[in-house]
């Protein structure tokens, strides 16, 4: 007999949190590491979302246990939210809540999945998704996207991949990791695609204040409404409140759905922290000032990023149009000689970058799509500028 299950013994480490925890581990050896790792706001979050959580610890209340589902507060704050930022009316007995955006993916692959149903996964994908599907008994099927179409899957990709077993697609817009957004059009013509197929959309959200320009974030479930008894909703407070710590996220579904994912919760991890749940409802109930000071200075990093990257030799970097990531292409040096080493894939390039440069990238591999590097520009400014910096005097030496 296996000492560890099948299942769980195929799950890699996720790259992302194990880049950015070599990075620190560099950095308490007095290495002076960059990191542009972890997708992880650096700002502090909102001041009357932790007066909010003060306020909750000294309340009795709080120190019980709770619905499992969700504080009824919470729930009825996050249909508000819904209606307010995406035109979708919601009853508070569609939302789950639960301990980050993380566990609204787990189980939402969980509720939905038989084993051996697929599901389409645009490529590049962030790295979890494919674990969740896998541990819930899917198959996930990968529909590869590159910078020739701005890493936007078509109606025509996802179709050419539709198989009688295919029961989900997975839609996440804004994109971790290439930073893509797909135009209200391709949304719609997306969704219509997967309700004249009997498929089910999970979307991802959790980026949807975060983008710049002339880019818009529309939901999918509201941009098509007869998905409405086939369409999960994944969200969170992490990335638009500064929150990655607090560990708050959602699903929302039909009503079957989410009380099966709560009957699950139910024994998996009960109520999410009481404290997070009462900082989380600040935040969500409360204006979106701080959202939009967060976005500007994120949109001001974002075009440095772009601007310093594609000046390397080498490297190209298409504009993101949201979240705070840069997905630059870095084929063109894989097989060049830097500073004695010749690097072969992304993630030997990786590699070198944090040996000879102390900059903590992600590589192409954890994301379905090797010759890229991730990029988050969730940094403080001079810290973006100087990291960028090392990494383009190392490999303007490639020859
Ligand atoms: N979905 C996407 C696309 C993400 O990038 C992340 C975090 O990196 C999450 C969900 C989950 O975030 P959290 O669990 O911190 O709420």
């Amino acid at each position: 007999k296996r000492r560890v299950s099948a299942r769980v013994g195929g799950i890699s480490e996720s790259a992302t949190l194990a880049v950015d925890s070599k990075a620190k581990a560099l950095k308490a050896a007095g290495r002076p590491v960059i990191g542009f790792g972890a997708g992880e706001p650096d700002f502090p979050t909102p001041q009357p979302v932790v007066d909010a959580a003060i306020a909750a610890c000294a309340d009795p209340r709080n120190h019980r246990y709770s619905p499992a589902a969700g504080l009824p507060e919470l729930r009825e704050a996050i249909a508000a939210k819904t209606l307010r930022d995406s035109g979708l009316t919601v009853d508070p007995s569609q939302v789950l809540v639960t301990n980050g955006g993380k566990q609204a993916v787990y189980q939402a692959f969980a509720t939905l999945l038989d084993p051996g149903d697929e599901v389409l996964l645009p490529a590049p994908y962030w790295t979890t998704y494919p674990e969740a599907i896998e541990l819930a008994g899917g198959v996930p099927v990968v529909v590869p996207t590159d910078d020739t179409t701005g890493f936007l899957a078509s109606v025509e990709q996802l179709e050419a991949a539709r198989t009688s077993r295919t029961k989900v697609l997975l839609f996440n817009s804004p994109s971790n990791p290439t930073g893509a957004v797909y135009p209200p059009e391709q949304v719609r013509a997306i969704g219509e695609w997967a309700v004249r197929n009997g498929i089910w959309v999970i979307t991802d959200e959790i980026y949807e204040h975060l983008v710049y320009g002339d880019a818009e974030h529309v939901s999918i479930a509201a941009q098509v409404p007869e998905l409405a008894d086939t369409c999960v909703i994944l969200n969170g407070v992490a990335k638009t409140y500064a929150m990655t710590g607090w560990r708050v996220g959602w699903m929302i579904g039909p009503k079957d759905v989410i009380k099966a994912a709560a009957n699950l919760q139910s024994h998996l991890s009960s109520n999410v922290a009481n404290v997070s749940q009462r900082a989380a409802l600040a935040a969500v109930s409360g204006s979106l000032d701080a959202v939009a000071d967060m976005r500007a200075a994120f949109d001001r990093r974002r075009r440095t990023i772009v601007e310093m990257l594609s000046a390397i030799p080498g490297v190209t970097c298409p504009e993101p149009e949201g979240a705070f990531y840069a997905y630059p292409s870095v084929q063109e040096l894989l097989g060049k000689e830097i500073r004695g080493a010749r690097p072969k894939t992304s993630a030997e390039l990786a590699e070198l970058v944090l040996e000879q440069a102390e900059v903590a990238v992600v590589p192409g591999e954890a994301f379905g799509t090797p010759g890229y590097f991730r990029l988050s520009y969730a940094l403080g400014d001079e810290d973006l500028v100087a990291g960028v910096q090392r990494v383009a005097d190392l490999l303007g030496e490639a020859k």
